[in-house]
């Protein structure tokens, strides 16, 4: 029997959307906090499933996708709903997010480079004030910096992709948690930039800035926020070191 609220379930409110995976604590007493949790299937038209509202972002409805605040009251679905186990969803949801996680940063790259385009193509056909945008020195700079931003990350997305393949996702925690900060943040950078050289035009939807600024925007706080990815990079980073603890300078042996 499920009882809860989740806010941002994304495809929920979607006609082709039939089948609910709701994760949820079913032990919260375990000592083990990463077995207190289940994933349990859930039809979408059983009774006591409420679409409460849809949340929109930045006033966008990403319709006919969207996503919903869900209510469930009293919910009964069978034992054997359960994915995989008891206690197991924490492991699912895990081995679901790296890929998940690289996968949007793959869309942010693309996205990039469209931006990019788009103001390449702005700048060198709008004249204002007696020249080309695309002669004003801080457009080159813009243009240039976005250049180095999307190889970066896209360097960056290769080297996590490639250990998940070679070594493993588990393997590949910091790669994935770094990339998940750098081509988001790269790509509302990028978007900033195409945004400005666009003028009020960026503002509209005529060009597909605005909407995709407010993707790109939601992809810092969906699938964990910058600041847990950060904390979680740096928490690897301090154990390394504590792991090779040969004292490094003098200062150091001294402490
Ligand atoms: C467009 C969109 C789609 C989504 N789709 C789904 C979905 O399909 N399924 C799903 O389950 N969820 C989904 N989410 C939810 C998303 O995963 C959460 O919003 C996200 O994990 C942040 O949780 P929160 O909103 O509760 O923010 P909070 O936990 O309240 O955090 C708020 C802010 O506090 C700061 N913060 C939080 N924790 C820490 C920390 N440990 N250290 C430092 N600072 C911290 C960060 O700045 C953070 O942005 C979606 C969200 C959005 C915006």
């Amino acid at each position: 029997v499920i009882n809860g609220r989740k806010w941002w379930s994304s495809g929920a409110p979607d006609p082709r959307c039939k089948l609910l995976i709701v994760m949820g604590k079913t032990d919260p007493a375990n000592p083990d906090r990463h077995r207190q949790q289940s994933m349990i299937l859930v039809p979408r038209d059983a009774p006591g499933v409420k679409v409460v509202r849809w949340l929109p972002v930045f006033g966008y409805d990403d319709a006919p996708h969207g996503h919903a605040e869900l209510l469930f009251e009293n919910v009964e679905v069978p034992h054997s709903s359960i994915l995989l186990g008891e206690g197991r969803g924490f492991e699912i949801a895990q081995g679901r997010l790296g890929p998940g996680r690289i996968h949007h940063c793959m869309r942010a790259i693309g996205q990039a480079e469209v931006a990019l385009e788009k103001m390449c193509r702005r700048v060198q056909a709008r004249v204002a004030f007696g020249k080309p945008l695309a002669e004003q020195t801080v457009t080159m700079e813009r243009i240039a910096e976005a250049r180095i931003g999307i190889e970066q990350a896209r360097l960056l997305v290769l080297k996590a992709a490639d250990m998940m393949d070679r070594v493993g996702n588990k393997a590949a925690l910091a790669e994935i948690a770094m990339i998940k900060v750098a081509a988001p943040n790269m790509l509302c950078r990028v978007l900033d930039f195409a945004i400005q050289a666009h003028g009020g035009a960026g503002m509209t939807d005529d060009f597909g800035l605005a909407y995709a600024y407010a993707a790109a925007r939601a992809m810092r706080i969906f699938d964990g926020p910058d600041e847990v990815h950060r904390n979680q990079i740096a928490r690897i980073e301090l154990r390394k070191q504590r792991l090779n603890s040969q004292p490094s300078t003098a200062g150091e042996a001294a402490e």
